[in-house]
């Protein structure tokens, strides 16, 4: 409160530039949870954020040598980072497909971590023995950014594929170990038990090891969990940079990133129907996720084809469609929302029916389809998706795996049993369109594709749509 006053009276106008800031992170957040007003609310809160951080690089002051204040002036350094750091950012955000998108938000949520890890680093290169409350904040900036970090890039190596889920033996205790390891140097260091630099530069080290062991186990379809947790730590880690500067606008963004990613975290686990409490001692049961176990002997499936699939459409009078990872893979949410349009004009009611952890990052299927346009409100959270299914005549599963299997429901050994799914086998007819009879991101098969009611549709997303939606034409 002192140091606010202090801000009031000898710069106004910097306080002022991040009371707006703060607004307009709260603003952007609120407009964040509407698909209609997502866009702009992105652009007011980046807006706030160009004026905190020119704010900052032109008014703000700190004590020179013999007390006067000083403004910053190493604008070389600071413009050459912000001219790098724009560049690479458009660049990346530009060139990145639609299905690259989870891996990249988990890169910039593990930039975020460094972050505040080398702001931790930098203070303790400034003062090494800072008075004890400045030191705590700067040790759990440092170890909360450098488990967001580590844990971000695995996660990142995880979406893309190149990081295979491994269990460590032993690794819950090893993880133990390593927290403990953490605690203990963390109250040596602050407590002023020793001020070797090893015990500060250990803690580092630990925190980043803690990082890639606590997320390398987590598999199948365990990963929103861990992606909602990690961005709720890196909100944490910014919030403590806000704490150290005494900088309000720094503290609010880390509190609502903070606040937001532990909403979205419990929200996640409400999803999966697993305890945050497990998810926080790092027991996810992701090893048995990864597994996949032998293919069993499952019988036959039905194929259909495209006329078939038009027909019936045609024909129903309800029609709930499933999205999924596949229907970004292919790109086809534009034409997926003509056929909801050509069914209508037909008669028949199209919803779509969005399950919690479809895609590979939370809400991913509402970016997608908002993206083309698809109304709102036929968006129906899982819970009234299924409510509805008993009355749906037709369900088509586009490119979705895991949130329609069964073996949630019905398998005890299954890694996925007890996630809630999208309960189509209540519906009248349920058509599958996928490429093939291969498994989705958590590597199990699903029964679902065998059972009498299912017909496969098989090829690419887009290009069954294309054809589905020529043939009803002439329907
Ligand atoms: P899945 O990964 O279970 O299945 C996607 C299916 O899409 C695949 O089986 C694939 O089959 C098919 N597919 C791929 N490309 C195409 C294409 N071009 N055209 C048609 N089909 C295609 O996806 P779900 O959305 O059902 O489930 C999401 C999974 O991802 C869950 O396990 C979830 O836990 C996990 N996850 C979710 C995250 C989130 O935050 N939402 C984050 C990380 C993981 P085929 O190859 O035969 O075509």
């Amino acid at each position: 409160m002192e140091q606010f006053q202090e801000l009031l009276s000898t710069n106004p106008w910097l306080l002022l530039a991040y009371l707006i800031g703060s607004v307009t992170f709260i603003l952007g957040l609120k407009m964040l949870s509407h698909p209609e007003t997502a866009r702009k609310g992105n652009l007011i809160a980046a807006g706030g954020m160009i004026i905190s951080i020119f704010a900052t690089i032109f008014l703000y002051q700190y004590k020179g040598g013999e007390g006067q204040p000083v403004g910053l002036h190493n604008y070389v350094w600071i413009f050459s980072a912000l001219v790098i750091g724009t560049i690479v950012g458009t660049l990346a955000a530009k060139k990145v497909q639609m299905t690259a998108m989870p891996e990249m938000v988990s890169l910039f949520n593990g930039m975020g971590g460094a972050c505040a890890m080398l702001i931790s680093l930098i203070e303790y290169r400034n003062d090494s023995m800072p008075p004890m409350g400045k030191f705590l904040i700067i040790v759990l900036g440092m170890i909360i950014g450098t488990v967001s970090f580590a844990g971000s890039v695995i996660a990142w190596g995880k979406l893309n594929g190149r990081v295979k889920d491994k269990t460590i033996p032993g690794g819950q205790a090893i993880n133990f170990l390593i927290f403990a390891g953490i605690i203990i140097l963390s109250i040596m260091v602050v407590g002023g038990f020793s001020t070797s630099p090893y015990l500060f530069y250990g803690i580092l080290v630990l925190a980043a090891m803690y990082g890639v062991l606590f997320v390398m186990p987590i598999g199948g379809a365990d990963m929103p969990v861990v992606i909602s947790l990690l961005n709720s730590f890196t909100g944490v880690a910014a919030a403590f940079g806000g704490f150290l500067y005494n900088n309000p606008v720094m503290l609010t963004g880390g509190i609502l990133v903070g606040s937001a990613g532990t909403i979205l975290t419990i929200l996640m686990c409400k999803a999966m129907n697993r305890s945050l409490k497990n998810v926080l001692i790092g027991s996810f049961g992701g090893a048995k996720a990864t597994a996949g176990g032998p293919a069993k002997d499952q019988g036959a499936f039905k194929e259909i084809s495209v006329n078939d699939t038009a027909t019936l459409m045609a024909y129903a009078q309800k029609v709930l469609i499933i999205p999924g990872y596949g229907l970004a893979v292919a790109q086809a949410q534009h034409i997926c929302h003509e056929l909801e349009k050509v069914l209508e004009e037909k008669g028949v009611e199209v919803n779509y029916g969005i399950h919690p952890v479809a895609g590979r990052m939370p809400g991913h299927m509402n970016v997608l389809l908002a993206e083309a346009d698809v109304p709102y409100e036929k968006l129906l959270e899982m819970e009234d998706a299924n409510d509805q299914m008993g009355t749906t005549n037709v369900v088509l599963i586009l490119g979705a795996n895991d949130v329609v299997n069964p073996a949630a429901k019905d398998d005890p050994a299954s890694p996925i049993y007890g996630m809630p799914i999208l309960e189509v086998e209540k519906a009248d007819h349920v058509i599958v369109n996928k490429r093939s009879m291969k498994p989705g991101y958590a590597g199990i098969e699903n029964d679902l594709f065998f059972k009498p009611k299912t017909s496969m549709l098989f090829g690419d997303a887009k290009k069954v749509l294309q054809s589905l939606v020529a043939e009803l034409k002439t329907v």
